[in-house]
């Protein structure tokens, strides 16, 4: 990259005062890393303010000929908000504005900044819901979240960022705004931009503003904790639970991440290798009536459970689910996080064969996730500095998407493609796929300014 800093520089400060424009060592840095740990410097760091601020960066990445990556949070597990090829990373933490949260329309507005239990709160303040819920919500900002199409833990019931989409406001690479969808529920004029952009990974466009659907706020919610000897016992039931009526969230954790919880928390389920974490909320009638159900299933089939009995218990139960990532890096600093995607009666055979490799491969594994959507989270520990283990570890997680893909699974469920699975998405589509997805990108990006080095 042979770019004229001093020359950009200087243009840069016509846009942005000297504050919001860095290329201190400590910042660069700072902007280096995601949740993968990799690291790659960006040659400059911005914080915009506004939309027009982003339009004359843009304009100026273009005419340097330089790459710019947009950056919400920085807790991407992919490395999509990593500057492979160095250059400007664009981050979005001053643009955390709510704008608007309209209470008969029941949508909110909202720039990209905003941290997403940030919304969780507001909205519900004045008796909305937000549902997207992903493990990271008290860090993650919207923006990534839209850019990664973020799932959670509700994902069962209520669905995934996209499904609470409805308009964006979007800065294109050579500095065009676009506005995608409406404020409306129900909209069919032309292609669907907005789900394109939605887990675009922000390779397409830059997201400067979003108008989020939001929902009545549930009232009521039952919670349960149920144990199982064998983690194939307890997910095997999955498909049975959901048929009783659909749980807000399902979630699985399997033994050898439950004794890392144990030991990090100080908590204890002896003789427990399989948990199921089971919520609903809704109205009162019907959540206990789905809870009173739950029970009899259990107690048929002799199932131990704990049923929360006030919302001190139920924190308890989610901070056993919420501590498993920091846990699990007590053991080993690395893992290869898969986000893996089953359909939910083939989610026995993911977790039998994630064992079957790891033994084979004489690597550690931790099974747990969001079970209910078939969305596990295999992980191969290892320590990146023993470059034989790291292999194992990447062999194992090659052989895992392998088996899913033979399982009609897909690579990803939320966390995104990024530099960590470009080549795991070879083997879920074929050259002309492949192509074909290129061939958008080059429509919104000929100069491949935006986010270069990513997906493909
Ligand atoms: C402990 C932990 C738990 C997690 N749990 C979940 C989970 O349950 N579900 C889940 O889905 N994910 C989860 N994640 C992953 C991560 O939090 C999500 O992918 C999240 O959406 C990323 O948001 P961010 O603001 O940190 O984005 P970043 O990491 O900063 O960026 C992610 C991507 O979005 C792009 N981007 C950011 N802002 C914009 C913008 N304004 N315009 C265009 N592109 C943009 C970036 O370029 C990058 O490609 C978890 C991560 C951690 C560390």
């Amino acid at each position: 990259m042979n770019v004229d800093f001093e020359s950009l520089l200087r243009n840069l400060r016509n846009i942005l005062p000297p504050e919001r424009i860095s290329t201190r060592q400590a910042e660069r840095y700072l902007y280096s890393y995601d949740a993968t740990a990799l690291e790659f410097y960006p040659d400059i760091v911005v914080f915009p303010t506004n939309r027009e601020e982003v339009v004359g960066i843009v304009k100026l990445a273009g005419k340097y000929g330089i790459p710019i990556v947009p950056r919400g949070a920085g807790s991407g597990m992919s490395g999509g908000a990593l500057p492979v090829e160095g250059g400007i990373v664009l981050s979005f933490e001053k643009m955390n504005r709510i704008k608007e949260i309209n209470t008969i329309n029941h949508y909110a507005v909202v720039e990209p900044g905003v941290i997403t239990s940030v919304l969780h709160r507001e909205v519900e303040k004045v008796g909305l819901f937000y549902p997207p819920d992903p493990a990271s919500r008290n860090f993650s900002s919207i923006g990534g979240n839209v850019a990664e199409n973020a799932g959670g833990l509700r994902a069962v019931k209520y669905g995934v960022t996209r499904d609470y989409v409805m308009a964006l406001e979007v800065v294109l690479p050579d500095g065009t705004v676009i506005h995608t969808g409406s404020k409306t529920i129900k909209d069919v004029a032309g292609y669907d931009l907005t789900r394109l952009l939605v887990g675009s990974e922000g390779t397409l466009g830059i997201i400067t503003e979003i108008t989020l659907k939001l929902i009545p706020l549930p009232r009521w919610k039952e919670t349960f904790l149920a144990q199982f000897s064998t983690p194939e016992d307890a997910i095997s039931l999955v498909p049975e639970i959901l048929s009783i009526g659909l749980p807000s969230t399902l979630e699985f954790i399997d033994g050898f991440s439950l004794r890392a919880v144990e030991s990090y928390l100080g908590v204890n389920f002896p003789g427990t290798e399989g948990v199921l974490l089971i919520e609903n909320m809704g109205n009162r009638g019907e959540v206990e009536h789905w809870a009173g159900e739950l029970k009899n299933f259990f107690e048929k089939r002799n199932v131990k459970f704990l049923r929360a009995e006030n919302e001190e218990q139920r924190e308890k139960f989610w901070k056993i689910r919420r501590s498993i990532s920091a846990s699990l890096s007590k053991i080993k600093p690395n893992r290869f996080n898969e986000d893996v995607v089953v359909k939910r009666s083939d989610l026995k055979r993911l977790i039998a064969e994630s064992y079957r490799i790891a033994k084979k491969h004489n690597i550690l594994v931790a099974d747990f996730g969001h079970a209910g959507d078939g969305n596990i989270h295999v992980n191969y520990l290892h320590d990146r500095k023993d470059e034989n283990e790291r292999r194992r570890a990447w062999r194992a997680t090659e052989e895992m998407v392998e088996e899913v893909i033979k399982m009609g699974g897909t690579v990803s469920g939320e966390h995104g493609i990024g530099i960590m699975k470009k080549e795991l998405l070879r083997k879920q589509f074929t050259e002309e796929e492949i192509e074909l997805m290129k061939k958008i990108k080059r429509a919104f990006d000929p100069d491949n300014i935006l986010n270069p080095g990513k997906i493909f």
